[in-house]
């Protein structure tokens, strides 16, 4: 590798990284390179768009308002995470970003806000979720980036679920140790975290009744929603996923 391992700066870029492919760099991008970084001419970092793998990279050009990047060679191929969504219930910004950057971490395909009865939160800023989930992404060394959405309703999402896709429902009223997901099988898998007030008794009773749900504990103690999120996703990526 050609200067891999003194490339130390990761960066997502909307352009497809290729052979003999060159990289426009934003605003944004070429300020962080070049008046953060103290990056220039010459100088290799590490690019991914989230679809192509990860790519070494040279700057060929590098201005105030912008710059131009040159794909030098393939370093590590596009690797995507097993076909997990996390639903959960926003909590306070920092908490929500927290879930969001975890998530990210621990091999999320898809983020999902949703809105259920006790949830506090009425609007969530989708464009900002996102940028922590590339950033998140940039930092540990992932090539993949979830897609953050904007916050549905639970009821609604529910009513219109994919046949083929599995429920993780994490349910703080269940006693006792959490169920084998091992015995339902792997595939597509969707895990739910409550809000802070936890589930109402109509919500509890119909997502229990649902053929695809999967009601498991996460242990006696009541743990906050975002510590919640990141167990479940462990106890998942486990049993389940890709850390075996
Ligand atoms: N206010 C609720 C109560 O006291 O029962 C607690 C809600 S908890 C802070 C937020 C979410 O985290 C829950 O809705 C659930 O999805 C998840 N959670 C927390 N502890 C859990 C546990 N021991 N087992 C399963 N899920 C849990």
């Amino acid at each position: 590798m050609k200067n891999g391992k003194s490339a130390k700066v990761r960066l997502y870029v909307e352009h497809p990284p290729g052979q003999g492919q060159t990289i426009p760099l934003t605003r944004e991008q070429a300020h962080y390179l070049f008046g953060v970084m103290r990056l220039g001419a010459g100088d290799h970092i590490l690019v991914f768009d989230g679809a192509h793998g990860e790519w070494l990279a040279q700057v060929v050009e590098a201005g105030k308002r912008g710059g131009i990047l040159s794909c030098v060679e393939q370093t590590r191929g596009q690797m995507n995470p097993p076909d997990l969504w996390l639903l959960f219930a926003p909590i306070k910004k920092a908490r929500t970003d927290f879930i969001v950057e975890k998530a990210a971490e621990m091999g999320a395909a898809r983020i999902c806000p949703v809105q259920t009865e006790f949830t506090n939160a009425e609007r969530i800023r989708q464009d900002r979720l996102q940028a922590h989930a590339v950033e998140a992404a940039e930092q540990c060394g992932g090539t993949f980036v979830p897609q953050v959405d904007d916050l549905q309703r639970l009821d609604r999402m529910l009513a219109d679920w994919p046949v083929d896709r599995q429920l993780m429902f994490c349910d703080e009223a269940l006693a006792g140790a959490a169920e084998t997901l091992g015995a339902a099988g792997g595939g597509k898998w969707a895990i739910l975290i409550g809000p802070e007030g936890g589930f109402s008794d109509p919500e509890r009773a119909r997502l229990t009744a649902l053929p695809f749900a999967h009601a498991v504990s996460l242990g006696p103690r009541i743990l906050r929603a975002d510590t919640a999120a990141v167990a479940a996703m462990t106890v998942w990526q486990q049993a389940l996923g890709d850390w075996g």
